[in-house]
């Protein structure tokens, strides 16, 4: 199982020693998918997603959190994570503060709600209105982490899932339009739209 990630990993690596491709690689975000996955390992069924990228070829890949902590040593996806339940969980909770410098940077909140988040952390006491905004804040980061938001790679992995057991069904178009999502992190339009069709036509859910 583990030799399995290792191989898939290599593939999409400009080297072919694991020690040196697993380096290649950092984290670019995390997801939480509504809908059950399976991770490059085999490992099934996963929910806790994170997209990775090889800073050499620029490469993109989306592995479970099985593999995140274990294989490559990135730490990020876990907090993501734990944030993601908390605010679930409650609404107005607070999210980490790696976290709220992650979605920063993703371009997930604007400057002044990154500001504002920062003003009151840890404040116990605010005004309704200021309640009000971090709650927006946090609500725009469940948004940003959540399944709709990175639909792409999941709606290619819902179809290739379909066809192990529709196997007349021919996976080229579907495999190469992976690729594609893997170097550039989304589909364009026409890609989505046939995928979405596809998606359609064949009543896959
Ligand atoms: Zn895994």
């Amino acid at each position: 199982m583990h030799f399995r990630l290792a191989e898939e990993i290599i593939n999409l690596s400009e080297s072919k020693e694991w020690d040196f491709a697993k380096l290649e690689w950092s984290f670019e975000f995390a997801y939480y998918a509504d809908e059950l996955q399976k991770c490059l390992c085999g490992h099934y069924p996963i929910k806790n997603i994170c997209v990775i990228k090889n800073q050499k070829n620029s490469f993109v890949t989306e592995v479970g959190n099985c593999c995140i902590n274990k294989f490559l040593g990135i730490e990020d996806g876990n907090k993501i994570f734990s944030s993601i339940k908390k605010l679930k969980e409650n609404i107005a909770a607070s999210m980490s503060a790696e976290v709220i410098e992650y979605i920063y940077r993703k371009k997930g909140i604007s400057d002044f709600d990154y500001k504002f988040y920062k003003s009151i952390y840890r404040r116990r006491i605010m005004s309704t209105k200021q309640c009000e905004i971090k709650k927006r804040i946090n609500q725009q980061f469940l948004n940003f982490t959540s399944y709709e938001t990175n639909s792409h790679f999941n709606k290619i992995n819902l179809v290739l899932k379909w066809a192990e057991t529709n196997t007349s069904f021919n996976t080229d178009f579907i495999l190469s339009i992976k690729k594609t999502c893997r170097q550039k992190g989304r589909l364009t339009e026409k890609q989505l739209e046939s995928l979405n069709k596809i998606i359609r036509d064949f009543k896959i859910k």
